[in-house]
């Protein structure tokens, strides 16, 4: 069954934007311990351009395309680490996801194995470097594995939200080795990752306007 038309993408990424919003402060409050306290003001100003775009007379209309959009929409609105990472998840998503009306449960899987990898990529980092990977990681692990059981989509997906909030908070002991929280060095541990943290409602948004 297809599980993400246009229409359901389309409520998706308006979610995360009104939940980068409303976390906006909380956000820019993680960064400022352990970075420059801008990732809230980035990712809203970013998601704010993404929707701007998304309901222009001119905008795509079909998935792969529209997260095409999305991507560099993010890439050239936000400055910082996390416009060419979030960029980056939704160029490689669209990317697998291709020209088409709707995507089913494997497919989206697909393509956030597609995203965590150009991500994993672009930022040079992995598992336990205390970044978004580190909800990003058990969000896509989880959502492969328990399709793979054959778990209904709707507990998938609302595992891997769980698994991303899990990594999130996984983050908080962790020593920083990339990006600006890593110039704190040991300082760094503590302190809940700003990037896992959106990450984290990014997976939530979709749980909760994917499953209906
Ligand atoms: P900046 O650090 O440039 O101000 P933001 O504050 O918007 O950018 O984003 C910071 C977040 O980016 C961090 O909390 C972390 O999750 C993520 N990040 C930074 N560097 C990397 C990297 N190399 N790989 C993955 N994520 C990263
Ligand atoms: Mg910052
Ligand atoms: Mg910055």
């Amino acid at each position: 069954s297809e599980i993400v038309d246009v229409s359901t993408l389309k409520s998706w990424l308006i979610r995360f934007a009104g939940d980068v919003e409303e976390h906006a402060a909380e956000l820019t409050e993680l960064d400022s311990a352990i970075g420059d306290a801008d990732h809230g003001s980035n990712l809203a100003r970013g998601m704010k351009a993404v929707i701007t775009a998304l309901v222009d007379d001119e905008a795509p209309d079909s998935i792969g395309p529209i997260l095409k959009q999305s991507g560099m929409t993010l890439v050239s609105t936000v400055g910082g680490a996390s416009g060419p990472l979030y960029g980056t998840l939704f160029l490689r998503m669209a990317a697998s996801a291709g020209d088409c009306d709707a995507l089913g449960p494997q497919s989206l899987a697909q393509a956030f194995r597609a995203g965590l990898d150009g991500v994993a990529a672009r930022g040079k980092a992995t598992a336990g470097e205390k970044t978004l990977l580190d909800a990003l990681i058990p969000a896509v692990d989880t959502l492969e594995s328990a399709l793979a059981e054959g778990t209904p989509f709707d507990d998938a997906i609302r595992a891997a939200a769980d698994a991303a909030e899990a990594g999130r908070d996984a983050t908080i002991p962790m020593l920083a080795t990339k990006g600006r929280a890593s110039y704190l060095g040991e300082r760094s541990v503590g302190h809940q990752d700003p990037g896992a943290t959106s990450l984290a409602l990014l997976f939530r948004a979709a749980a909760n306007t994917m499953i209906d």
